[in-house]
C-alpha cells in the first residue's frame, strides 16, 4: 500500500465499491494517475455482504453473487495502473483540492487534481421517524444486520420485525427465514408492497413473509432489550403490540453525499467534484453503478487531459 502522507493523485476516487472500482479503472486506462481511499479492507462496498445472486446479469451476462460481481469488478481495477488505498477514511475534502484522510498510520492528506465521490448511501434510521419508548438493543437497520450476519458471523435475536418493505428489506427477511428465524411481521405505510417484482416473488411469497400494508411503528418496547413494538394500523388507527426481540428497519437509502457539505456554495459544487454510483443517486442494480462510474472516470480523465493541452 502506498504511504499515504505522500500521495500526489490527479484524480482521488473516495470509495472502492462498485461505482469507484470502474471509474478507476476507466480513468487510468486514459494514462492519468488514480487513487482510490477506501475505508474498508477490501474493494467491493456493499457488494460483499450480498451473499444472495441477482447480480451481474446486464454488465456480465451471467447470473453472480456480489463477492462474486465484486471479484470481477476487482480484477479490472488490478489490471489498470490505479492504486489501492484499503482502510483509508476521508474525513474532509477541502476547496485547495487536497484530502484529510485517516488510516491505521494517523492523519495525513491527498493532493488531487480532480476528485469523484464514490462513497455509497446511507440508511435511514428508526430514529427519524416519529416513534416513542426506549432505544433498546435489537434494533438495526437492514444494511447493518446484513454486514453482522454475512461479514460478522453474528446471530442476530430469533423474532424478527421488519419495518418497510423495500428490496434490502425483503432480501432480509428471506435470509433470515433461511437462518431458521421467525418474521413476525413485515409492516409497510404504504398500500402496495415496495421493491422489484424479482424479489417480491423470490423472497416475500417464495418464504411466506407476512406483510402487512397501510401500517407503521409508533412505539418501542423493552429495555436494555427489545420486547415489543407497537404496531399502528393506519386505515383503523387502531394499535397492536407485537412481540419481537428484533426489529430490522428498511426505510430506504439516500446518496451519501456528506464530504461535499462545506463546498458547496451558490454556484453548486466545484468543478472538480463529481458523484458517482449510489453517491450520486441510488441504483437498484449494481451493473448501473458500475457503468455510470466507467462513464465518470472517463470524463473526469479527459478534463485533466485536456487542461494538461491548455497549459
Ligand atoms: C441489500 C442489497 C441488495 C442488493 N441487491 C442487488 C442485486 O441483487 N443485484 C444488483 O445488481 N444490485 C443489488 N444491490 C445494489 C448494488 O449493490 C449497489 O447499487 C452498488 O453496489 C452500489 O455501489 P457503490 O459503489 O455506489 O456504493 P458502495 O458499494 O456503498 O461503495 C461505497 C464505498 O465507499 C466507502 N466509503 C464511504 N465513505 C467513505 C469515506 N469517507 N472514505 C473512504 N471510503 C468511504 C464505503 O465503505 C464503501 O466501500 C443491492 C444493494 C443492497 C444494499
Amino acid at each position: 500500500m502506498a504511504q499515504v502522507g505522500t500521495v500526489k493523485t490527479d484524480i482521488l476516487i473516495v470509495g472502492g465499491g462498485a461505482a469507484g472500482m470502474a471509474a478507476a479503472a476507466a480513468a487510468s486506462s486514459s494514462g492519468v494517475s488514480v487513487t482510490v481511499a477506501d475505508d474498508r479492507e477490501i474493494p467491493g462496498g456493499v457488494l460483499n455482504q450480498c451473499v444472495h445472486s441477482g447480480f451481474g446479469l446486464g454488465r456480465y451476462g451471467k447470473e453472480m453473487t456480489g463477492p462474486e460481481y465484486a471479484d470481477e469488478e476487482f480484477r479490472r481495477f488490478d489490471e489498470s495502473s490505479a492504486i489501492y488505498m484499503p482502510g483509508c477514511r476521508v474525513l474532509s475534502l477541502f476547496p485547495d483540492k487536497t484530502a484529510l484522510v485517516s488510516s491505521t498510520d494517523g492523519l495525513s492528506r491527498i493532493s488531487f487534481d480532480e476528485c469523484i465521490l464514490a462513497a455509497g448511501c446511507m440508511e435511514r434510521s428508526l430514529w427519524s421517524l416519529p416513534v416513542s419508548g426506549t432505544r433498546p438493543e435489537g434494533v438495526y437497520t437492514a444494511g447493518e444486520a446484513q454486514e453482522m450476519i454475512e461479514l460478522g458471523g453474528f446471530d442476530i435475536g430469533s423474532r424478527i420485525f421488519i419495518l418497510g418493505s423495500g428490496d434490502i428489506g425483503q432480501i432480509m427477511a428471506r435470509r433470515f427465514v433461511q437462518l431458521g428465524k421467525t418474521v413476525v411481521c413485515m409492516a409497510e405505510q404504504n398500500d402496495h408492497i415496495g421493491g422489484m417484482k424479482r424479489n417480491q416473488e423470490e423472497c416475500i411469497r417464495a418464504y411466506d413473509i407476512p406483510v402487512l400494508l397501510n401500517s407503521t411503528v409508533t412505539e418501542i418496547h423493552g429495555y436494555p432489550a427489545l420486547t415489543g413494538v407497537t404496531l399502528h394500523h393506519l386505515d383503523s388507527g387502531k394499535n397492536e403490540l407485537i412481540g419481537c426481540d428484533t426489529l430490522i428497519t428498511a426505510l430506504g437509502l439516500e446518496p451519501d453525499k456528506s464530504l461535499a457539505e462545506g463546498l458547496e456554495t451558490a454556484d453548486g459544487y466545484p468543478q472538480w467534484l463529481h458523484f458517482c454510483g449510489n453517491a450520486d443517486f441510488v441504483h437498484e442494480i449494481a451493473d448501473s453503478a458500475s457503468a455510470q462510474g466507467e462513464k465518470l472516470g472517463i470524463t473526469v480523465a479527459g478534463r485533466i487531459l485536456n487542461k494538461r493541452k491548455e497549459v
